[in-house]
């Protein structure tokens, strides 16, 4: 049944509730380690409503790295710079089916297959332009941008641990730049790694959910980076490639352009309406929010939000 009644604190206090414990049949990752230390109890869930209103429940203040999601923003940091078609040069519009550290093509075409696993997030990225750390501190201040947060930094330690154990990303990096489509050094897998260390909380998650439902307009009706094209783009590819190889049923389940991070978070967005953003750290096989997904999946019911 469809709930037609507003969005309230109340509606999303229920269903965090009703999907709190699922906590305890996931597993936080740990692959990068100092991932490994977040409380696998915490959890928040928040709301941006077609009008701007913001809705927050559970632990909104807890902080937590975008891992993967920074990929939909480097991604309109690149296309921005570059236009669509130098960049979708170089890498598909595929959806995924692998693992998100997967090589997938890269030996076979050369080619990542999107701009939303590892190797063609690491590619995107090397395609914004600037020396060093320019070009992530882009992606920063995109991000603190679409929040409104000024506040937003990187976690050094979370950027370190992935730097000293992502011999994996390494990997991709210079098969990539063995075949040409990279050329600059280091410092721009760096620039990656950076990236998937900004902090941030569910709430400044459901405002990026929210700009990218709303032609790229902040929730507050700034609209200075108004693009539907862009945002039709992004939310194409959250929707074929954003929650790793569960990509499929997720968008048989919920229907909703969506991306997650292996730090717990979920951005989601409801085109034309709203935006969500989720955490809790604990994920499911394909490295998914388990608790998170099943939020996302109460609220679409409830609320009848699936695009389909
Ligand atoms: N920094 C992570 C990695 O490259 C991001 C993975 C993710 O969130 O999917 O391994």
């Amino acid at each position: 049944t469809t709930d037609l009644s507003p969005i309230s604190e109340k509606t999303l206090n229920s269903i965090l509730e009703k999907n709190r414990n699922y906590y305890t049949q996931g597993k936080v990752a740990d692959y990068i380690p100092e991932l490994g230390k977040m409380d696998a109890k915490a959890i928040a869930f928040s709301v941006v409503d077609k009008s701007g209103k913001v809705f927050s429940t559970g632990d909104v203040q807890k902080k937590f790295t975008m891992q993967s999601i920074s990929k939909i923003i480097a991604l309109m940091v690149a296309v921005n710079e570059r236009g669509e078609t130098n960049v979708f040069d170089k890498m598909g519009y595929f959806g995924s089916d692998r693992p998100f550290n997967h090589f997938s093509n890269l030996e076979t075409t050369g080619k990542p297959l999107n701009p939303m696993m590892n190797a063609g997030a690491i590619l995107t990225t090397s395609l914004i332009s600037g020396e060093g750390e320019k070009p992530f501190l882009k992606v920063l201040d995109m991000v603190r941008y679409i929040t409104k947060n000024s506040t937003i930094e990187y976690s050094k330690s979370v950027y370190e641990s992935e730097k000293s154990t992502g011999h994996r990303n390494r990997g991709m990096f210079y098969i990539m730049k063995n075949s040409g489509l990279i050329s600059g050094n280091e410092d721009q897998l760096d620039n990656y790694f950076k990236q998937c260390s900004i902090e941030l909380t569910a709430e400044d998650l459901a405002k990026i959910g929210y700009f990218f439902a709303n032609q790229c307009v902040r929730f507050d009706g700034d609209s200075q980076y108004k693009n539907a094209d862009i945002a039709k783009l992004i939310e194409s590819q959250m929707l074929t490639a954003g929650m790793y190889e569960f990509s499929g049923e997720y968008s048989r389940m919920v229907g909703l352009p969506s991306k997650s991070g292996v730090g717990g978070g979920i951005t989601v967005s409801v085109p034309g309406k709203m935006g969500i953003g989720v955490f809790s750290p604990a994920l499911d096989q394909h490295g998914n929010s388990l608790a998170g997904y099943h939020i996302i999946l109460d609220l679409a019911k409830q609320y009848n939000l699936s695009i389909f």
